[in-house]
């Protein structure tokens, strides 16, 4: 398990700041964006601190498919049968401004695509 003592989400995990949690494994843990963009905007994140989705496939491709199993069942608990959005923001031009992986699970309202 790996951390960098400077990151926000890596806080959340060691429980040194408050978060929403709904979900929790060994390897995951999903809780409420703090600016939440649609009904339900969960952020999944793996425990150990990757800055990117790529260097989490590259690194732990076993707890990469964790966080797809946990939106799964975020989507179920949150009643999310009409769909939802699953995003990994990626880089400057994705607008990423967190550098430890998430994934943005959105759902309860219908999507734009794209919108800018
Ligand atoms: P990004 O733009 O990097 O894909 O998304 C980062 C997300 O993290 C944003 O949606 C932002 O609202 C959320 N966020 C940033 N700091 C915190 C925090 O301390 N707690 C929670 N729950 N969400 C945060
Ligand atoms: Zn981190």
């Amino acid at each position: 398990m790996t951390a960098d003592p400077d990151c926000i989400f890596c806080k959340i995990v060691a429980r040194q700041i408050p978060a929403d949690i709904v979900l929790e494994s060994d390897t995951v843990i999903g809780f409420r964006d703090l600016t939440p963009q649609a009904p339900t905007h969960v952020l999944v994140i793996p425990r150990s601190h990757y800055p990117n989705a790529a260097a989490l496939a590259e690194g732990e491709p076993a707890t990469a498919a964790h966080l797809f199993d946990a939106a799964r069942e975020i989507a179920a608990s949150e009643g999310l049968e009409n769909g939802y959005r699953l995003v990994f923001n990626t880089g400057a031009d994705a607008h990423q401004t967190v550098f430890h992986v998430h994934m943005h699970l959105l759902g309860g309202r219908a999507m734009g695509w794209p919108p800018g």
